[in-house]
């Protein structure tokens, strides 16, 4: 089959890489894709936030399957548009990705079908908030409500600090997103991240991982949009996972259903794990970058099997076939990173790395040059590898960084600490 996927990230060039091993994929198009999902597909260079355009290039091509990858073209109904055009597609309607555009909406969700989550109330002004922050104290968590790639959270450990962080989403630091604030109980504990496929009706967990948010060893520094991450999560125990997927999980898609907007796609939970129990930190409505990485390197080929069940509505027959394995996946980034970087340094030595079913360098941001690779953003490369313990997918995935010739990048040295 014509297998189209939407994104140019590390997560679109797992997916890409896992789709590809499956012999249903005859031709693999990535739109807009980057360097290295170049090396194993088309890219086509289109607007994706468009979804008239995604329809017309899936026309012109006999595209039989879209994948979406990234939650702007969720959020902008690329996936309404391309099921409504009658293409096959993964990925929830814009409706059903609320889960992730609007917080006081998930926290409605939550309350409709008792979901366990952090307390919370909802604000459209600033002084009824600071109201609630005196009464409440600190530790307390201010988010703006849309969508800010993860800058709208602030986890104020001082009263004065959540007070700030009124003033600023009120004052419009995070545009129409900051609009409407949600306060939310501090939630102590560890955080972990689950993956269900659901195709509106059926689930199916796909796998656990862990992210790490921080820019700096030791989670130090200021926050990123993570800087490595490992698969299986030890903290999320299948007796959680089975209590996540009871109180919050399959309650959810249950009441996305009867609202009318059934859930079609990968549903990401973010989970505070305290004393032997899950609560919901948030949904995203696509896969984790980079924890998407991880899964992928587990899946591997059987990925396209399990996304096309969950689109045709079949997910109640499908199965994963698990390996008894770990994953991880070390970030690159380039200096500076999150803060201001240059941007075109030159990356040698990949060529020398063996692409194997068990180690893989996932492209995040990068470019081809005269036949060389340069760095296009922050996050730049996902270097992967898969072991027999998560001890063996480290010590790989870091001999293959100090096999990477890049000055200008860098990386943390201790992806994994926590479950190691
Ligand atoms: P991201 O894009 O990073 O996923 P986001 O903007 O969608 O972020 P959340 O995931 O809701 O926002 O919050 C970001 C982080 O803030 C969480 O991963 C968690 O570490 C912390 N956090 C959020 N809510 C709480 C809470 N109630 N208690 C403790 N920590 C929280």
């Amino acid at each position: 089959m014509n297998i189209l996927i939407l994104g140019s990230g590390g997560r679109e060039h797992a997916l890409a890489w896992a789709v590809k091993q499956n012999p249903k994929t005859d031709r693999l198009i990535v739109a807009p894709g980057n360097a290295g999902i170049a090396l194993l597909a088309e890219c086509a260079d289109i607007d994706i936030l468009d979804g008239q355009t995604v329809v017309t290039f899936c026309e012109e091509n006999a595209i039989d399957f879209v994948i979406v990858g990234p939650e702007a073209p969720l959020a902008a109904g690329v996936a309404d548009a391309t099921r409504a055009a009658g293409f096959l597609t993964f990925g929830p309607s814009a409706a059903a990705a609320r889960l992730e555009a609007s917080k006081s909406f998930t926290k409605d969700i939550c309350d409709a079908c008792a979901a366990p989550t952090a307390a919370w109330a909802r604000f459209t002004e600033a002084p009824p908030a600071r109201a609630y922050i005196t009464a409440r104290g600190a530790p307390i968590v201010v988010k703006a409500d849309g969508l800010a790639a993860g800058k709208g959270v602030i986890v104020a450990m001082t009263e004065a600090e959540a007070l700030a962080a009124i003033d600023d989403m009120f004052g419009g630091e995070f545009g129409a997103a900051g609009a409407e604030v949600v306060i939310e109980e501090f939630m102590a504990g560890e955080e972990a991240s689950f993956f269900i496929l659901t195709d509106g009706t059926h689930a199916l967990p796909i796998g656990t991982a862990q992210d790490h948010k921080r820019v700096g060893d030791g989670d130090t520094g200021p926050n990123t949009g993570g800087m490595g991450a490992y698969s299986p999560a030890p903290v999320l125990t299948d007796a959680i996972a089975r209590q996540a997927m009871e109180d919050i999980v399959l309650p959810t898609i249950r009441e996305m259903a009867r609202r009318g907007t059934p859930y079609q796609g990968v549903l990401y939970a973010g989970l505070m794990i305290e004393n032997g129990r899950a609560r919901l930190v948030e949904y995203n409505a696509r896969f984790g970058d980079p924890e998407c990485q991880v899964l992928m390197m587990r899946l591997g080929a059987q990925a396209l099997d399990l996304l096309l069940a969950c689109a045709e509505g079949r997910l109640d027959q499908a199965r994963v076939n698990w390996a008894d394995d770990h994953a991880l996946t070390v970030v690159m980034a380039t200096r500076g990173y999150p803060g201001s970087y240059g941007k075109g340094s030159i990356i040698k030595g990949l060529d020398t790395l063996p692409e194997t079913s068990s180690q893989m360098v996932f492209h995040a941001g990068t470019t081809e040059r005269d036949g060389q690779i340069a760095a296009t953003g922050g996050r730049v490369l996902n270097v992967t590898a898969r072991g027999a313990t998560l001890a063996e997918a480290q010590a790989r995935a870091y001999a293959m960084v100090d096999a990477i010739d890049w000055p200008e990048g860098f990386c943390r040295r201790d992806i994994g600490w926590r479950a190691l």
